[in-house]
């Protein structure tokens, strides 16, 4: 079951200016967390939206290999590239989104940023937009 975003992802190129808008104009002071993740080739940073519900997630290519958030930038430039859905069972939500016939760029989860459970639903299935699906605890 679908319970909540989880958070925005946002592909920056210049993250001291995508700081700028985020922190200093916005005002979203709280508790940052960054984080290399290896497998995606990203260094990601999250910013709390207010009550920490929900957070900004920027995304900044990492190392010399191109992954998808560089294919991105350079495709598409700065922007949103994905929204996250939290489910109280990843592989129960997958299985489900399978059997309706949906694609799936993830048919299992694998570990993402601060060790959750993530699973990408392909933009082909979505109306165009890259759906993360993440499994916390
Ligand atoms: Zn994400």
């Amino acid at each position: 079951m679908i319970k909540r975003v989880h958070h925005i992802g946002i592909a920056v190129a210049d993250l001291p200016a995508a700081l700028d808008f985020y922190v200093d104009a916005l005002g979203l002071t709280g508790p940052q967390h960054r984080e290399i993740v290896t497998a995606q080739k990203i260094v990601a940073t999250f910013i709390p939206i207010g009550s920490d519900d929900c957070e900004f997630e920027l995304l900044q290519p990492h190392g010399s290999e191109e992954g998808s958030v560089h294919k991105f930038l350079a495709k598409r430039g700065p922007g949103v590239h994905h929204i996250c859905l939290e489910t109280d069972d990843i592989e129960a939500t997958l299985a489900e989104l399978k059997a309706k016939g949906l694609e799936l760029i993830d048919e299992h989860a694998r570990s993402g940023a601060r060790g959750h459970k993530v699973a990408f639903i392909h933009p082909h299935s979505t109306g165009g937009v890259l759906i993360e699906l993440l499994e916390s605890d």
